[in-house]
């Protein structure tokens, strides 16, 4: 296992690229990547050593652009006629593992890949776990084996242990689309809400009754999320706010510009989904949390730009050592949400 494979949006390859080898080099572990269509492999340059090493030192939530991660044995070449016969040889010695998962590239190609890999996982569920190396009940605690095909002929063979890995299949959260929500958007913050505040926290992080500010409201998707959640929410926006969310009594409407707009009060949660720069949306953010308007917020870094790394990697930069000078306490992440497009979502919680 000399290789580390990571999901990402297609078209994302190279910021993924980029950033999982900063990142790694900061720890001091050196590699290349190659890129394959909505993955990349990270190849380090003491194998095994160095994956255990970054595995252990960073988690998959503080990359940005990574869905899922976890190392990988590649088997190419492989003859259409015994797929599994290297795949078995290859799988000689494995401990055993509370779960099979067979996936593909989240792309076009990927999905027509779902017939091949139906046909592997019959068989190769249950000679392992006639082997025993497979536990015939889903066990969670366990590492999970993971089949990662790429290609007709082409697959990885992969294990993740379960605190190192996204649970979700194929690394994705899936939410249902709320029917009464204004826009599609909404999915973004209740991703966000799932990414970034654990479920046992939600009830005194999105407590009822919380004051709420949407920056960039209009039609409502976001301010909805906080509506359901029973706060009372200013929707900033010259645009118009969705009639039904209006006829809640719980969002005020106000029309102005979004920048330059400040609370009377300091408000629980700042939310802004406006389409600006990057460098713009994070001094608007510095400027509320340094001022105490807000104690959480979520925002969208929008990313129009080719070098998207450099673009979220400066921006983050920004916004910590402005934080970390003013000597605030606070935790902050920042991820590449599946429901996000050309942009990533960030979670600032002050606590001093
Ligand atoms: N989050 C919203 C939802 O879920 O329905 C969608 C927001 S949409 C992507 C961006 C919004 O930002 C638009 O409605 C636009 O009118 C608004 N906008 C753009 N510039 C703004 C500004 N300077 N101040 C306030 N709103 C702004």
């Amino acid at each position: 296992l000399e290789t580390l494979v990571l999901y990402c949006r297609a078209g994302f390859e190279s910021d993924c690229a980029l950033e999982v080898q900063t990142k790694a080099a900061e720890l001091g572990i050196y590699g290349y990547c190659k890129t394959g269509e909505a993955y990349v492999c990270f190849v380090p340059a003491n194998g095994r050593q160095d994956i255990e090493r970054l595995l252990g030192q960073l988690h998959l939530d503080q990359l940005v652009f990574a869905r899922q991660w976890y190392p990988v044995v590649v088997l190419a070449h492989l003859d259409r006629e015994n797929r599994l016969g290297p795949v078995f040889e290859a799988l000689a010695g494995w401990p055993r593992a509370g779960q099979l998962v067979v996936e593909y590239p989240d792309t076009n190609d990927g999905k027509a890949l779902v017939g091949l890999g139906k046909s592997l996982s019959k068989p190769l569920l249950s000679k392992l776990q006639k082997q025993n190396r497979l536990t015939r009940k889903l066990r969670s605690d366990l590492p999970t084996l993971f089949v990662f095909l790429v290609a007709g002929d082409t697959l990885m063979l992969g294990w993740g242990c379960p605190d190192e890995i996204n649970p979700h299949p194929m690394g994705i959260r899936r939410l249902k689309f709320p029917k009464e929500a204004p826009s599609r958007s909404t999915l973004k913050l209740e991703e966000a809400w799932h990414q970034f505040i654990p479920a046992d926290q939600w009830d005194q992080r999105l407590a009822p009754g919380m004051k709420a500010v949407d920056l960039g409201a209009a039609p409502g998707g976001w301010t909805w999320q906080l509506v359901q959640r029973h706060m009372m929410v200013t929707a900033v926006d010259n645009g118009p706010m969705n009639a039904g969310l209006m006829d809640s009594g719980q969002v005020e409407h106000v029309r102005e510009d979004g920048y330059a707009w400040q609370p009377s009060k300091g408000v629980e949660w700042m939310v802004c989904d406006i389409v600006d720069k990057p460098a713009r949306t994070a001094d608007m953010v510095i400027q509320w949390l340094l001022n105490g308007w807000c104690r959480q917020t979520i925002f969208n870094l929008k990313l129009p730009m080719k070098k998207r790394w450099d673009a979220v990697d400066l921006a983050l930069s920004h916004i910590q050592s402005a934080l970390d000078e003013a000597g605030l306490r606070y935790q902050m992440a920042c991820k590449h949400l599946y429901h996000d497009r050309e942009e990533v979502t960030v979670y600032i919680w002050r606590q001093s």
